[in-house]
């Protein structure tokens, strides 16, 4: 049984207490290595170390800082299929969707903040027969970056790339259900020629070690992506120390399709945006309204295309979904499937466990699920389920959509599809989301703003955003003579 270690100071530490926990993997339903569970002790020791080495890493030249971020994006590279491997294993998703999405984007988030950093600039604003003001941005000195499960090396270096390249250290935490890519990051970042105690990443549990690094008050700015019942417990306590604070919370993101489309077409690209990583994706389309004159036609091409896929083990090549992560998240999306009925929804394909053959017959497969019959006001409507399943809704109006499209404490993304640019327009400027796509979804370009409003999460990540995030403004002014 392999024992992951916490990546402390430029070197790998076991857990001061001792204490691990159980990594399972989700397509075989085994336990297949330990956790570092920890705790004050090891954030201590972090912190130490983040802080002898913040006066080196916050003076380096951007040249330099730029050039230890690109050698740790070649040190993912390299290493693709052995990260590919680890990560589809740890999260039960298809090793295809791991070595297209996952791993490769990771390497381009730290390969765009390297090289976003020699481009980062900052104002200033000349005041006639008076002075000149001019704003520096530094770096904030010792952040916290804190990272959930479904994209795990992913979402992991969306902060901690722009908040290095920034010239912060950084102690970062990925999710306790996914721990494996990240620890394998530190021997890279010690060949990248990284100083020691500039990143250093613990594993364990949130209310535990997340806790302690929220409270923690040398931790300057917490990034964070998870739940939003986990993002207000971190507000609480951060927002009276006055810390910075991203928060990327959940989604209940509505798809729209009006009658001018390209069924055939539409079908496959909403099956993508359903059900990619068994819907564990934040951004997932999971309320699909297709207006009335096409819905028949729609849903029976939908319900046809969904039922065909394939759930499959992670390394079977045509496996178009995988398990999803554990099994405590399998139970909680039966558990919404039930709800949907007891609701009124009719099953219109999924709905079930599917169990596979020996050695996976444990794993965690659910089949792709849409339900049809249920008002957009009931709780599966309401509440994020975050896996493989999704409602379909008729609508006859645009205006009506629009309101049913926004009826959700949620912010987060939208795609509409549609042939109209006016329709498009219009939807795109009054849907309450922080990101929209039309005839797309999940096409990512790293410089644009990235978040949502409403419960969906506070501040932006991504481009600019990130790295003013991850730096303190200070304006100067001069007076001339
Ligand atoms: P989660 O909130 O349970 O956990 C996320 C991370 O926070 C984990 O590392 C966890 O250990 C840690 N954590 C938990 N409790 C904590 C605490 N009290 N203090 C500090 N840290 C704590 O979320 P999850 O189940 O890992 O991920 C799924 C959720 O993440 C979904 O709601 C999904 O929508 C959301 N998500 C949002 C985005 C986005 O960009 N908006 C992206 C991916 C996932």
């Amino acid at each position: 049984m392999e024992y992951l270690k916490n990546f402390i100071d430029g070197a790998y530490h076991a857990p001061v207490s001792g204490q691990y926990m159980d990594n399972v993997n989700p397509a075989t339903g085994e336990v297949y290595s330990q956790i570092p569970r920890s705790g004050a002790d090891d954030l201590t020791m972090a912190v130490n170390a983040a802080e002898r080495a913040f006066p080196l890493w916050s003076r380096m030249s951007v040249n330099e800082r730029s050039a230890i971020l690109l050698r740790l994006a070649a040190g993912i590279e390299v290493r693709m299929d052995e990260f590919v491997m680890a990560e589809s294993r740890d999260n039960g998703k298809p090793e295809k969707l791991a070595a297209h999405v996952d791993i490769p984007r990771a390497v381009s988030n730290f390969h765009f903040f390297a090289t976003a950093i020699e481009h980062f600039s900052s104002e200033s604003h000349y005041m006639e027969n008076v002075g000149i003001n001019f704003t520096t941005r530094r770096p904030i000195g010792i952040v916290g970056c804190i990272s959930p499960w479904n994209l795990p090396l992913y979402l992991f270096s969306w902060k901690i790339a722009p908040a290095l390249a920034a010239g912060n250290c950084v102690i970062a935490k990925p999710s306790e259900i996914t721990p494996y890519t990240a620890s394998l990051l530190g021997n890279i970042a010690n060949e990248a020629g990284m100083p020691a105690g500039v990143l250093n990443i613990l594993h364990g549990t949130g209310p535990e070690i997340g806790n302690e690094m929220v409270s923690h008050p040398k931790i300057k700015a917490i990034s964070f992506t998870g739940g939003t019942a986990t993002g207000q417990h971190i507000a609480r306590i951060a927002a009276p120390m006055f810390k910075k604070l991203s928060l990327e919370l959940g989604g209940k993101n509505p798809t729209i399709v009006f009658p001018d489309v390209d069924i055939k077409q539409t079908v496959k690209e909403i099956f993508r945006s359903s059900f990619s990583n068994q819907g564990q994706i934040c951004l997932c389309g999971s309320r699909i309204f297709v207006h009335q004159d096409i819905y028949e036609a729609f849903k029976i091409a939908f319900v046809d295309w969904v039922s065909s896929a394939k759930v499959s083990y992670p390394a079977d090549p045509n496996a178009q979904i995988g398990a999803v992560v554990s099994k405590g998240h399998m139970e909680k999306i039966l558990g919404y499937i039930e709800l949907a009925k007891e609701e009124g929804g009719r099953v219109l394909t999924g709905g079930v466990r599917v169990h596979l053959d020996a050695p996976y017959h444990d794993g965690f497969y659910l089949a792709p699920t849409v339900i049809e019959g249920l008002s957009n006001s009931c709780r599966t409507n309401q509440e994020e389920i975050f896996g493989p399943v999704v409602t379909i809704m008729p609508f006859a109006e645009e205006s009506e959509v629009l309101a049913m499209a926004n009826d959700t404490k949620y912010g987060l993304a939208a795609s509409v599809w549609t042939k109209d640019l006016n329709v498009a327009h219009r939807m795109a400027d009054r849907l309450e989301m922080g990101i929209v796509w039309v005839n797309s979804w999940l096409i990512r370009d790293l410089r644009t703003p990235f978040g949502g409003m409403k419960d969906s999460g506070v501040g932006r990540e991504g481009g600019w955003e990130a790295l003013r995030f991850f730096t303190e403004p200070k304006n100067i002014f001069i007076k001339h003579e």
